[in-house]
This record gives C-alpha cells, sequence and structure tokens, in this order.
C-alpha cells in the first residue's frame, strides 16, 4: 500500500505542512520499520530534504546538523578529523539519520565508555505541534537556561515535534582499538565476570554479553599501549580458554556488523534493562539472536515468534520494550511493549507541545 508523504525541504515548508495536516508521522530513513509505519490516517512526513552538516569546527569538537542527514555521512566526515559519535548509534550504514536515531533514543555498544545519546546533544531545534519553530539548548556544553527540551526529545519518537536541527558534542576516536571475545562456560560465569569488569578500573568502549556466556569487551587507546592492556586484561579474567582476539580490519567490520543490527526476518526490540534481571530473563526466553550492551543496561533482541507473547514475557518480567523494527501489527497498539509505566509527565508535556494530536 502506498502511502501519502510530504516532503519539505526547509523549515518553512516543514512548518506549513504540520499547520495544515491534521496527523503526521516523521520519518528520517525508515530503518526503524516499526515505527516510521503509519496507522491510517496519518500522513508521512518524509524529512530527508531537510539534511545537511551546517556547522562543524573539529577544534570545537562540536557538531550541527539538519535532522534528515544520514548519520553516515556525519560519521565519514568525522572519521576524516579522527572524530566520531560516541554514544555509537546503529542502523548507519542502512540510512538511518540523525533526527530518527534521536527520536527512537538510540546508542550502541561503544556508550559504554561516554554515555548515550543523552549524554551528547546539546542543542535542538523542532517544529511543534502548532507549527512553532522551537529551539532548545545550544551548541555550547555548559547550558544552563531553561528547561532542557534536548534531553526530552531523546526518546520522544516524534510525539513532541519534528525535529530539524541538531547539535552535538563530539570526542576524538581512539588511535587503536582491539577486541577479545571471551566465552565462559554458562551464562552465570558470564555474569559474574562482566561484574567484576565493571567494578575493575579497566575500560572499555563496549562491554557486551552474547547469551548464552561469551563477553565482548572492546578496548582503544595508544596502539603502542594496547599489547600490555590486552595482556592485563586477560590476566584479570583469569586466561580463559576460550578467548579470540579481533585486530585490525577484522575487528572494524565486527563492530560494523554489530551496528547493523541484522538479524534475520522477525521483530527487532530494545529492552532497558538491569544487569541483576538478566539471569531471569534469560531463563523465559528462547534460543535466538540478541545481545546485552552497556554492561548488561540495554538489550537488543531478535524475536521471530508472534510479538503478543513478548508482550507477555516482558511484562511478566517487569520489562519495557521498544519494538524498532517488524511488521506493525494493528493488534499492537504501541511499539511500546511490556510494562506500560505511568507517564502523568509525558502527557502533560505532551498536551502542552501538540495540543491538537497532531503527533499522536
Ligand atoms: C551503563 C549503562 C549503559 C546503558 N546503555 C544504554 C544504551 O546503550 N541505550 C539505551 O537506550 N539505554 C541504555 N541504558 C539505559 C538508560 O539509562 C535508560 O534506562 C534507558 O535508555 C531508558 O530507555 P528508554 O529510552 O526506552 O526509556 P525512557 O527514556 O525512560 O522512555 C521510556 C519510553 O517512553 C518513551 N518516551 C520517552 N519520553 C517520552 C515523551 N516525552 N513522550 C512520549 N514518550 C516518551 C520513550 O520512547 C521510551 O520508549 C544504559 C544504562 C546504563 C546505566
Amino acid at each position: 500500500m502506498s502511502e501519502p508523504a510530504l516532503c519539505p525541504t526547509n523549515p518553512a515548508e516543514l512548518q506549513e505542512a504540520v499547520r495544515t495536516t491534521p496527523k503526521l508521522l516523521p520519518r528520517g530513513g525508515g530503518t526503524k520499520t516499526a515505527l516510521s509505519s503509519p496507522r491510517e490516517g496519518r500522513t508521512v512526513l518524509d524529512m530527508t530534504g531537510l539534511r545537511g552538516v551546517k556547522e562543524y569546527d573539529p577544534a570545537e569538537y562540536v557538531l550541527v546538523a539538519l535532522a534528515g542527514t544520514p548519520l553516515a555521512e556525519v560519521e565519514a566526515l568525522l572519521a576524516r578529523h579522527g572524530q566520531y559519535l560516541p554514544f555509537d548509534p546503529p542502523f548507519a550504514p542502512q540510512g538511518a539519520t540523525l533526527g530518527g536515531t534521536v527520536a527512537a533514543g538510540l546508542s550502541g555498544p561503544m556508550r559504554q565508555r561516554y554515555g548515550g545519546v543523552r549524554d551528547f546533544i546539546l542543542g535542538v531545534q523542532f517544529v511543534d505541534g502548532e507549527g512553532n519553530l522551537v529551539r532548545g539548548g545550544g551548541k555550547v556544553v555548559k547550558n544552563a537556561a531553561g528547561f532542557d527540551l534536548p534531553k526530552l526529545m531523546v526518546g520522544s519518537l516524534g510525539r513532541l515535534g519534528v525535529l530539524v536541527e541538531l547539535a552535538f558534542k563530539v570526542f576524538p576516536f581512539p588511535r587503536a582499538t582491539a577486541t577479545l571475545k571471551v566465552s565462559l562456560g554458562r551464562l552465570e560465569e558470564a555474569l559474574e565476570a562482566m561484574y567484576k569488569l565493571a567494578a575493575s578500573p579497566l575500560e572499555f568502549y563496549a562491554l557486551d554479553l552474547e547469551p548464552p556466556a561469551t563477553l565482548t569487551l572492546r578496548i582503544g587507546g595508544l596502539p603502542e599501549a594496547l599489547p600490555a592492556r590486552l595482556e592485563r586484561l586477560r590476566a584479570f579474567l583469569g586466561h580463559p580458554p576460550g578467548t579470540h582476539l579481533l585486530e585490525g580490519e577484522e575487528e572494524r567490520g565486527y563492530w560494523r556488523s554489530v551496528g547493523r543490527l541484522e538479524w534475520g526476518h522477525g521483530y527487532l526490540v530494545k529492552v532497558p534493562i538491569q544487569p541483576g534481571k538478566i539471569a531471569g530473563l534469560e531463563r523465559e526466553l528462547p534460543a535466538g539472536m540478541r545481545r546485552y550492551i552497556g554492561t548488561g543496561n540495554l538489550l537488543y533482541l531478535h524475536w521471530p515468534d508472534p510479538i503478543e507473547d513478548l508482550d507477555g514475557l516482558l511484562k511478566r518480567q517487569g520489562l519495557r520494550g521498544l519494538v524498532l523494527r517488524g511488521e506493525a501489527k494493528p493488534t499492537l497498539k504501541s511499539p511500546l511493549i511490556g510494562v506500560d509505566w505511568e507517564q502523568a509527565f509525558a502527557r502533560r508535556v505532551t498536551a502542552a507541545l501538540d495540543p491538537h494530536h497532531r503527533f499522536s
């Protein structure tokens, strides 16, 4: 079924589209199909016409770009200056945009080192539900003025407004990286090792758990220091036999493929979790593709079965999930599944920014 789409190419056109269209769904690269497929009566706002980097001074470590700019374009520009987006957003190779990443609140494994998308967003410009162009935050790291609109837009799923422009802090990429994949015998052993590593002074760019019992540890820094650091890491872990070192292009290719999160037909769901809940969840989940990132604080899960089954499972576990990819089913009222947290504050913010319910 083809859907109507509006394709603004500047903020004024976007404002006009918002003012004149009763129900809208912004779409960036369309890489998170469960979030960007409109329900009946909604008009798609294709944001890819509002693209381009507006300001970037590598010496200032700040980048300002339009929301429809592809992540891949931003990453290539930053890489030319040895810099990167430290929250490590997924789906860059498939065409994800900056705006879609912020609206979905997505970070990747390398958020382990410095933090997630919330920690790097400095400023936003967006169009609210009445067609006003609103600005929040700025381009400086120290910014105490007013309500923290930039952080509010992280994970807002397009319900508070349409992102137009974003300012980010960026960081230097480590000069060299290496990855250890450590296969331990059982989940309990892997969790124990993960807790110990998290409490140690060792620094990781990624600390992931791939069930049933593989830890993936990425370190980075000066090339000459890496061999000794890897040795310290192996010693800390007690030289486990199932250890595999990834370096060079093989290592970079491995992380690129992790960032694609392409695990086959079915649903892809993001589940914020606490490490202490992993063992209980793993007892209920069938074998399959999934990855706990950020020391077990976030799960990306592939689910090939009916999504209602996962909804029930997450509810039993006291967890909430955001369906990112997969068929948008009419039975699913929202991409948010699992426990339905009371969102009184979010409802009040939505009422203030989108009084005509154009985005919800
Ligand atoms: C070391 C560590 C690493 C972590 N790594 C990650 C990570 O890589 N990625 C990650 O996402 N989390 C990570 N977390 C968890 C993170 O701190 C949050 O708990 C988690 O991101 C919350 O996820 P959320 O965006 O779904 O939740 P919230 O932002 O609390 O939102 C809950 C849901 O409501 C929606 N929502 C939010 N605001 C609004 C609004 N105003 N109106 C309507 N709906 C709204 C969101 O889309 C979301 O689906 C990590 C935590 C730690 C301690």
